[in-house]
């Protein structure tokens, strides 16, 4: 069977400072496509040169690179036209056109079908279809005369601060040589992968912070690592309570722009954690610092109160709550919630 043409493979590297050997993995990967010496099967051989396979590749991107830049280098195991031959196949002026097919690659073949005539045609079994031969002793030697050779090419390609996921970086005819063949592009194209922490929306980044019930009421600290590896610490000023489930926005704290380093916003949606529980003793302390007790609201029937007393639920009671919320019962369920201090499906979010 004759090599395959269009057959290339990338393979990648990470980091710039990677020093390691990139494999050649993906080279089975790719390839088929038909030889570049074929025409479509229709008229012999095409004339000029036809266009090579494009060589589409993702490469795996963080948000941290996106935020950075980075250079990732990749190996790509391709042919090229022999330089020994030029890629000829031969020494000059051996390669003769094939008797067998009259240098078309085929041969048409006519078969009797009842009254028709049929024509078929077939791959020229005395040059496999190249439509060329070449004597044994003048073929080349370094590429067995097939005029091309796999050779390992490694690309340096360059993701810039801002990229998105699904951008292309393109290297222009970067991919398979062939003979009488435009080669093909190498396509890298970006795939951003998703962040533990942080989302990313266009130029925005969104993330979510925790913060104890103190901090909440009280002020404090909250540090963030960024994407751009920078610490952030958001100041919580006294006398100013940050109320769970609020969302606050840092400006310029988001993603740059690609080109033209725009910076976007960073969007914190906020969890505020509830202790478990407080000293009986500590209450009164409660008592003056927070607003009043709402009053319960008024009993009209004094004969028909019934004291009664609320359980934790069970796991699987959770659960049929939490779908429920998502369905037609999300109504009631958050008026039930309402008269519990702060408390309500937020406080079930943020124990997620
Ligand atoms: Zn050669
Ligand atoms: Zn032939």
């Amino acid at each position: 069977m004759y090599d395959r043409f269009g057959e290339a493979g990338l393979s990648e590297s990470g980091g710039m400072g990677g020093g390691m050997d990139p494999q050649d993995l993906f080279s089975q990967l790719f390839g088929g496509g038909g030889g570049g010496f074929f025409g479509g099967g229709g008229g012999g051989r095409p004339r000029g040169p036809r266009k090579g396979k494009d060589l589409p590749h993702r490469v795996k991107v963080t948000l941290e690179e996106l935020y950075t830049g980075k250079v990732t280098k990749l190996a790509l195991q391709k042919h090229v036209l022999c330089s020994k031959c030029d890629g000829r196949g031969g020494k000059e002026g051996s390669v003769k056109s094939c008797q067998g097919c009259n240098g078309q690659g085929i041969k048409v073949i006519l078969r009797q079908l009842g009254p028709m005539v049929q024509q078929m045609q077939q791959t020229c079994t005395d040059c496999q279809g190249t439509g060329e031969q070449i004597p044994a002793k003048d073929r080349c030697k370094q590429c067995n005369g097939k005029k091309i050779i796999q050779e390992r090419q490694v690309l340096e390609a360059r993701i810039e601060i801002g990229m998105t996921d699904g951008q292309q970086i393109v290297f222009k005819e970067a991919a398979d040589q062939a003979p009488n063949t435009i080669p093909g592009d190498v396509i890298i194209i970006v795939d951003e992968q998703p962040h533990p922490r942080f989302k990313r929306r266009k130029n925005d980044l969104i993330t979510d912070i925790h913060i104890d019930l103190l901090t909440a009421l009280g002020g404090g600290k909250v540090n963030i690592e960024h994407v751009g590896k920078h610490f952030l610490s958001i100041d919580i000023p006294q006398g100013e309570v940050v109320k769970n489930g609020a969302i606050k926005v840092l400006r310029g704290q988001g993603m740059p722009s690609y080109r033209h380093h725009e910076m976007g916003d960073l969007f914190i949606n906020i969890h505020v954690d509830f202790p478990d529980e407080i000293p009986i003793d500590k209450i009164p302390l409660l008592e003056q610092a927070l607003p009043p007790r709402k009053k319960p609201s008024a009993i009209t029937n004094e004969e028909e109160v019934e004291d009664v007393h609320m359980e934790d639920i069970s796991e699987r009671e959770a659960h049929q709550g939490r779908s429920q919320a998502n369905g037609a019962g999300a109504g009631q369920m958050e008026e039930d919630d309402e008269d519990e201090a702060g408390g309500g499906p937020g406080v079930q979010c943020a124990q997620a």
